[in-house]
C-alpha cells in the first residue's frame, strides 16, 4: 500500500506506511492518505468475530501497513492492548437507552481515547525507525492542553531509540492533568511547565519545528524531531480497528445480526475519530450515518450543513475541553476523498489566507450523504449527563454527553431503526469536577481526591487505578520556563 499527500495526490513519489508514520505531515503540509481503501466483506468481518481486540488490530492494521508482518503486528497489538488497560480494551455498553449502545474507549492508562492510538503507534514508530534505516533516536515534541500530552507520555515512555519532552501551559491545564503529567515515570521522558497558555505553547513547538539550526543541534546529538500529533496515518489507522471490533462484539451478543447496519455517533474536535469511522464505512462495515457531535463551537455542525468552513468566530472553553477546536486538521483528508487534491490544496490555501472556505456543491452533496452533524450547548451537556445518569445509572464524561445528546436528536429527526453506536472518549472521572455539577452535588471546598471519591460515592463506580494512584505518585517533574523558543529550546537540548 502507497501513501500520497492530500495536497498532491499521485504527483509525487509514492511513501511507505513505515515512512509515513516515521515523517507525520507531508512534505507540502498536506496529510497522507493511503493510495486506496482496502474492501472488507461481511464473510471477514464474520472472521474476526472470534478473535481478541488484539488479534483484531493486527488483521486490521494489516490492510493499510503493508510492510510490516503479520506478527510484527500482532506483537505491537498484544503489548498496546494488555496489561495497561483495565480489561477488554474497547467494550460496547448496552446500559443506554433502546438504540444507543456506548463504546468504551477510555479504559487505558491515562483514561481518555486518545490511548486507543497513542498505546500502538510508538511501537509502529519504533518498527518503522528500523525498516527506514534511521539510527537517530526520534525526539517526539508535544504542546499540550491536557489530554494528549499525557497519553502521549504514556505511549512512548521507555520505547527504544525514542525520547519525548512535552511542554504544557502553567495555568492552561486542570489540577488533575497536571498531576499526571508531573508524576510521569519513563527513563526518556521530559515534562516542562511554560509561562504561557496553549497557543504560546504550540506556537514554541511549531518554531522549534521550522529551525533548521535546532535540527543541526539535535543532529549532532544523533536526534531528529519527531510529532505525535493526531495527523499522523500511525495514529488513525488503529482508530479503525474498534469500530470494526465493536461491530463483531454486538454480532457476538446477537444484539444486531450479522450484515445489519448501524449508524455511528462521534464526539468531535480535530476530525480524527470520526473520519476512522468513515474509512471502517468505506471498507465494507455495515454503517449507515456517521453523525459528528460538537460542543458550543460548533464550527463541523456548520460546515457539514451549509459548505461554509468559517473559523473567523468566537472560540469557547467549555466542560468538554478537547472538543474546543476551530481548525480540524483531519477533515483535509475527507475533502481529499470526496474532492480530490487539487481542490484540495485550494481549500486548504483559503483557510490559511482568510480563515474560511466553501466546497462546492457536489462536494456538499457528497458529505451529505454520509454525515449528520448536530450540537450540544453547555446546558443540555449538563442536563444529559444528569438525564443519563439517573435514568441508567450509567455515568457519561461531557465529551460522551455531547455525543449522546447529538444521537438523541439525530434519532428524533430520523428514525432510521437502528442502533447507534457513540463512541465515549472519557472516563468521567477525568472530569469529575464538572460530572458533580452537572449531578446538582455540592463539591464546595474539595480538593481534587475528595471530589473523586464523592464521584464514586455518588454513582458507585470505582475510581479508575490511574487516576485513584495519582495522589500518592512522586511528583518529577517541577520545572517551568519563559515562553520564548530559546528557553523551549534548551529544554528540547537538555540544556535547562
Ligand atoms: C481528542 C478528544 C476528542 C476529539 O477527537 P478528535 O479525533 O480530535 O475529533 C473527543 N473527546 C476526548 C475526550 C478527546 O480527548
Amino acid at each position: 500500500m502507497n501513501y500520497y499527500s492530500t495536497r498532491s495526490g499521485k504527483t509525487t513519489a509514492p511513501k511507505t506506511s513505515a515512512e509515513v508514520i516515521k515523517q507525520g505531515l507531508a512534505e507540502d503540509g498536506g496529510l497522507f492518505m493511503p493510495e486506496s481503501i482496502p474492501s472488507i466483506t461481511i464473510d471477514y468481518i464474520e472472521s474476526l468475530c472470534p478473535l481478541t481486540y488484539p488479534k483484531r488490530a493486527a488483521k486490521v492494521l494489516g490492510l493499510f501497513l503493508t510492510d510490516y508482518t503479520e506478527s510484527e503486528l500482532e506483537d505491537c497489538a498484544k503489548a498496546a492492548y494488555g496489561d495497561n488497560f483495565d480489561g477488554y480494551a474497547a467494550p460496547v455498553s448496552k446500559l443506554v437507552g433502546e438504540d444507543l449502545r456506548v463504546l468504551e474507549l477510555w479504559h487505558g492508562p491515562t483514561c481518555a481515547f486518545k490511548d486507543m492510538a497513542l498505546q500502538i503507534m510508538p511501537r509502529l514508530l519504533s518498527l518503522a525507525l528500523k525498516k527506514t534505516g534511521e539510527n537517530r533516536t526520534a525526539h517526539i515534541l508535544v504542546a499540550t492542553s491536557g489530554d494528549t500530552g499525557k497519553a502521549a507520555l504514556e505511549g512512548y515512555k521507555d520505547v527504544e531509540q525514542v525520547k519525548i519532552t512535552v511542554f504544557y501551559p502553567e495555568d492552561g491545564v486542570s489540577n488533575m492533568q497536571k498531576r499526571q503529567m508531573i508524576t510521569q515515570e519513563g527513563k526518556n521522558v521530559n515534562v516542562c511547565a511554560i509561562k504561557g497558555n496553549f497557543d504560546d505553547a504550540q506556537t514554541g513547538v511549531k518554531q522549534i519545528f521550522a529551525d533548521k539550526n535546532t535540527a543541526e543541534k539535535l543532529s549532532e546529538k544523533n536526534m531528529f524531531l519527531s510529532s505525535a500529533n493526531s495527523i499522523n496515518w500511525g495514529r488513525l489507522a488503529p482508530q479503525v480497528v474498534y469500530y470494526i471490533s465493536a461491530y463483531c462484539d454486538l454480532v457476538a451478543e446477537k444484539d444486531i445480526k450479522l450484515g445489519e447496519k448501524v449508524d455511528i455517533t462521534v464526539p468531535t474536535g480535530n476530525f480524527g475519530n470520526i473520519f476512522a469511522a468513515y474509512i471502517a464505512k468505506l471498507m465494507g462495515l455495515p454503517v449507515g450515518r456517521l453523525i459528528c457531535a460538537s460542543n458550543k463551537n460548533n464550527i463541523l455542525t456548520d460546515f457539514l450543513n451549509t459548505g461554509v468552513y468559517d473559523r473567523n468566530r468566537a472560540f469557547y472553553t467549555t466542560m468538554s475541553p478537547s472538543m474546543d477546536i476551530l481548525i480540524s486538521s483531519n477533515l483535509e483528508r475527507l475533502l481529499y476523498l470526496v474532492a480530490g487534491p487539487e481542490r484540495t490544496k485550494g481549500y486548504m490555501q483559503k483557510l490559511s489566507e482568510t480563515g474560511r472556505y466553501e466546497v462546492d456543491a457536489d462536494v456538499l452533496a457528497a458529505i451529505k450523504e454520509n454525515f449528520s452533524a448536530y450540537y450540544c450547548d453547555e446546558d443540555n451537556c449538563a442536563e444529559t449527563i444528569k438525564g443519563i445518569f439517573g435514568k441508567y445509572s450509567y455515568l457519561t464524561d461531557p465529551h460522551t454527553a455531547v455525543a449522546v445528546y447529538a444521537a438523541e436528536q439525530f434519532i428524533k429527526e430520523n428514525k432510521t431503526g437502528l442502533k447507534n453506536i457513540v463512541a465515549s472518549t472519557a472516563s468521567p472521572y477525568k472530569f469529575a469536577a464538572d460530572e458533580l455539577k452537572s449531578l446538582g452535588v455540592n463539591t464546595y471546598g474539595l480538593g481534587d481526591e475528595d471530589i473523586l471519591k464523592k464521584l464514586s460515592d455518588y454513582s458507585k463506580t470505582p475510581i479508575p487505578a490511574p487516576l485513584a494512584t495519582l495522589f500518592t505518585k512522586e511528583v518529577r517533574f517541577s520545572g517551568s520556563v519563559g515562553k520564548d523558543k530559546e528557553s523551549m529550546e534548551k529544554v528540547v537540548l537538555g540544556q535547562e
